[in-house]
């Protein structure tokens, strides 16, 4: 029995792996859950799942709940932290949004963890400190996003150099095949209708924009420990293939499955183990072909080029990027910017935080926060 805490439960891939939970009791017992201020959404999950520690991020959420408190409930982001670290937890699934995930990621591996990482913003901006921490802690970090649990598969058991490169897939979002002058016109309730995959706002708009799949390259840099020339972004509009692996001898494993979540989470809670799940055996391949690959158009999509070019450029750069391009996003989905001025916001920001020093977790954060302040002050002129 693996002994499981959910940080962001009450998120899109939080829900999945609590789905995932439930169809395999035997295996996983949820003993602790966080979110970040809702107390509505989280509590029907602790009735359901009666974990051993409940927490939400918002130190001012449980406030006129004396019920809650009582019933060891707590507030704030140490409570988030203590989750992070339970005793008797075997693995910690980060599915809390954004960059303020990065502590818990850096605390669960410090204390010897499995990571379920669905927070990819914490690779992004600390790497090399998310790495450190598992060496430290002796924490395993084992990807929940699809593409990255898609290589991991194809990997098995090679070694880094029989790896030639690795191709993620992109579905290329909403917006695949809109010019560029209507992309200036579209607004949030457009770019939330992803094709294929089902998923909260944020990622939706990054999938969008293709920050998303920028992030991913950075995020694969870091996991695989390869460098950018051999991680290579293909756009696949059905989201069938989640990632293929060269290998040095030329052969080329992909790993492929309906667009769901719950596969990437069970794997990742599972592995290296694959328990039996019906719901999930689902694949058809007449249904699924043909398998369609398209290059990826940094012209109409700006967002990942600069992102991949953070990536490469190292220190500050994939945390101001990170950062600037949360504050966008926040502003897009508040009607506040217009999907084609985020990347103009992020390349701002990325341009004023260039050549700054990002070797600890202090300065990193303080990185994170000037990007912010840079990226939100743009906005706001533009508005005046
Ligand atoms: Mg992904």
């Amino acid at each position: 029995m693996r002994r499981v805490v959910i940080l962001g439960a009450t998120g899109s891939v939080g829900l999945s792996a609590l789905e995932v939970a439930r169809r395999h009791r035997s295996r996983f017992r949820v003993v602790g859950l966080s979110a970040n201020s809702s107390v509505a959404a989280l509590e029907p999950l602790a009735v359901e799942f009666r974990p051993e520690a409940v927490a939400l991020a918002d130190p001012g959420a449980l406030d006129g709940r004396t019920d809650l408190r009582r019933a060891g409930w707590r507030a704030g982001p140490e409570a988030i932290s203590e989750l992070a670290t339970l005793a008797g937890a075997d693995i910690v699934v980060n599915a809390i949004v954004g960059a303020a995930g990065l502590r818990y990621t850096i605390a669960a591996l410090e204390a010897g963890k499995r990571c379920a990482l669905a927070n990819k913003e914490s690779l992004v901006a600390a790497g090399e400190l998310v790495l450190d921490a598992a060496r430290r802690g002796g924490g395993e970090l084992v990807p929940v996003d699809s593409e990255h649990s898609a290589i991991l598969q194809c990997i098995g058991n090679a070694r880094r150099r029989e790896v030639r490169r690795i191709i993620l897939t992109a579905s290329g979002g909403p917006f695949r095949q809109m010019d560029r002058a209507a992309l200036e016109g579209v607004d949030a309730a457009m770019a939330l209708q992803h094709p294929t995959w089902e998923m909260g706002s944020k990622i939706s708009i990054d999938s969008a924009t293709l920050a998303n799949k920028a992030l991913e390259v950075i995020e694969a840099h870091f996991l695989y420990g390869l460098p950018y020339d051999r991680i290579e972004v293909v756009v696949h509009p059905t989201s069938i293939v989640h990632s293929l692996v060269e290998f040095v001898d030329g052969s080329v494993l992909a790993q492929m499955g309906e667009p769901t979540m719950e596969l990437p989470i069970l794997h990742a809670l599972a592995w290296p183990r694959r328990p039996a799940d019906d719901v999930l055996c689902t694949f058809d391949p007449l249904k699924s072909s043909p398998l369609v690959f398209e290059p990826v158009d940094t012209v109409r999509f700006p967002l990942f080029g600069l992102g991949v070019e953070a990536g490469r450029a190292g220190g500050a750069a994939p945390a101001a990027f990170n950062a600037a391009n949360e504050v966008a996003v926040n502003a897009f989905l508040e009607g506040r910017v217009t999907f084609t001025s985020m990347a103009d916001v992020v390349a701002g920001a990325l341009e004023t935080l260039q050549g700054r020093s990002a070797d600890t977790l202090d300065e990193i954060l303080q990185v994170d926060r000037d990007a912010r302040r840079h990226a939100a002050s743009m906005i706001q002129e533009w508005k005046t």
